[in-house]
């Protein structure tokens, strides 16, 4: 370590920091700048099995799971009272850390995360009984289901949203009753390790209820994978890698949620209305560089409006500010790292080789206060073919391929030829026909007229590679619940049990 002035962090284990076995420390960047912001302990394999022990010690014998669901809801209450507080700080953390623009951190990262903590508070209130219809076979019995908590739960989150991921695993799962182990992105742990931080100040969790482990995801990803103390892996991150935790959780049978990537398409019909559609196409590519798995990088549009449009877009793209993310009127920030830079100059390199036209084609900026950081401005390709690298994969940077369409069909079509399934969006005047038309994508989530609107009410979650599962709402709580069926006879006879004439027909009433 250099500066010993900066803030150091350690790993959360059964409600104590401490750091790794091997004392090794990693430096968290801001990746506008270059500037080291904090050190962060390195966790190894036995560090990770020690949070695993902690939770697993924690669900079987501690107070978290069993307590009264009214009980655990006025504690995760009382913890976002106490996030609330913060907001300003927990913003500040995420700017410099993840190099989200002040504006996004402030309006939207924070404050969303904290009305998503606060919904899975009030779910925990319910009581987790469901009656179920009358059965009469073989014996008039009374069944219900008893939702319980699943056990452990591993969770894995990516850089590019890290205080909203951290508390779309968080929240469910403890609401539920579950423990935690929760890792962070090796890019972006600080606004993670602040919201725990935090949470461990108000000491209203019993240890071990919360682990966090910071390090690598081949090691720590893998121990939380395989070890047979976990019960849940929770995933949010690459196709690829999603693959991967599926196949590791495999040995185990784990249960496992998966939120992956998307190449989501934005269709513009031609009754769309341009002044919302143009800014609406732009914050669905754009918002956070493109770094974000439901971005609209697809864009559909008719052509019969496609020459005004594209017009206005490219206008409008073109005078999008790139800048310091802690100055107001920055619109796009950095990339998260030179390596996300150079994958995203690789893409732009490939639509090139493969023909597309850039009607506004990506540089690095040349103000000097940028020098440091990972900027890029963004690029727009027409003449797209559907097949091509830059339609089908996930460039995670701002990068826009667009496609002309002659008939609606044809770009239903074309939509949803890919292997994602995550989100999509459709712009039309018309809402009856934009809601057949949202009928027929293949996508987890399809906004009309909108794009990126994550409700804490809504599931949020792909179809095909995009993942398997939901999060949030209530289809985000049940993803931490075991269900169980509880069946009590009433008849208490035992000669009215069809199974009495299979088992003991010789034995006489
Ligand atoms: P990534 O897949 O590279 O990493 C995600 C996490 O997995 C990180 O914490 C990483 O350390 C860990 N990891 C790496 N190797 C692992 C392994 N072998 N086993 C277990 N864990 C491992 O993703 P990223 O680059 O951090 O994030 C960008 C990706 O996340 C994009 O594909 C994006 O679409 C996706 N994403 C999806 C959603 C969603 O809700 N669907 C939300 C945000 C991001």
């Amino acid at each position: 370590m250099s500066d010993n002035s900066l803030p150091i962090f350690n790993l959360y284990i059964n409600g104590q920091w401490r750091a790794g076995r091997s004392e090794h420390y990693e430096p968290a960047y801001d990746p506008a700048t270059g500037e080291v912001l904090a050190h962060v302990a390195k966790a190894d394999a036995e560090d990770t099995r020690d949070a695993i022990r902690a939770a697993r010690q924690a669900f079987d014998h501690g107070a978290w799971p069993n307590m009264a669901p009214g009980e655990r809801s006025r504690i995760l209450h009382q913890i976002v009272n106490v996030l609330e507080e913060h907001q300003t700080e927990l913003a500040d953390w995420e700017m410099h850390n993840s190099g989200a623009t002040w504006r996004k951190a402030n309006l939207m990262d924070i404050p969303t995360g904290l009305v998503h903590f606060r919904h899975f508070a009030r779910l925990a209130d319910f009581e987790p009984l469901e009656p179920l219809p009358q059965i009469t076979f073989p014996t008039l019995s009374y069944n219900f289901v008893r939702h319980e908590p699943i056990g452990v739960c591993g969770q894995i989150i990516p850089w590019n949203f890290p205080f909203l991921m951290a508390v779309w695993k968080i929240a469910p799962a403890l609401a539920a009753g579950n423990c935690v182990v929760l890792k962070p992105a090796s890019y972006t742990p600080l606004s993670a390790l602040k919201l725990v931080e935090i949470i461990h100040e108000t000491g209203l969790l019993p240890p071990g209820t919360l682990n966090l482990v910071t390090g690598p995801g081949s090691v720590i990803g893998t121990e939380l994978c395989t070890n047979p103390l976990v019960d849940k892996i929770a995933f949010t991150g690459s196709t690829e890698v999603g693959r991967d935790v599926m196949r590791q959780a495999s040995s185990t049978v784990k249960k496992v949620t998966l939120e992956l990537g998307g190449k989501n398409p934005t269709l513009i019909l031609d009754d769309a209305e341009l002044d919302i559609a143009v800014e609406g196409s732009l914050w669905a590519a754009f918002m956070h560089n493109g770094q974000v798995c439901e971005a609209g990088t697809r864009l559909f549009v008719s052509g019969k409006i496609y020459d005004r449009f594209m017009e206005r877009l490219v206008d409008r793209a073109s005078k999008l500010h790139i800048g310091l993310p802690a100055d107001g009127t920055t619109d796009l920030g950095p990339l998260i790292s030179a390596g996300q830079l150079r994958t995203v100059e690789g893409y732009i390199q490939a639509g090139l080789d493969a023909g597309a036209t850039p009607v506004l084609l990506g540089r690095r900026p040349t103000e000097p206060e940028l020098a440091h950081g990972h900027f890029i401005t963004p690029t727009i390709f027409t003449n797209v073919r559907n097949d091509m690298r830059i339609a089908q994969e996930e460039i995670f940077g701002p990068v826009l391929s667009v496609i002309k369409y002659d008939s609606l069909e044809e770009a239903i079509r074309l939509a949803n030829e890919t292997i994602y399934g995550l989100a999509a969006s459709v712009w039309s005047a018309d809402i009856d026909r934009a809601v057949k038309v949202a009928y027929q994508i293949r996508a987890g989530t399809v906004w009309i007229n909108d794009h990126h609107i994550i409700s804490a009410e809504a599931p949020f979650g792909g179809y095909k590679q995009s993942g398997l599962g939901r999060e949030l709402g209530e289809w985000g709580m049940k993803a931490y619940s075991e269900v169980k069926h509880i069946h009590v006879d009433l008849s208490r006879v035992r000669k009215n049990r069809f199974w009495y004439d299979i088992l003991t027909p010789q034995i006489d009433d």
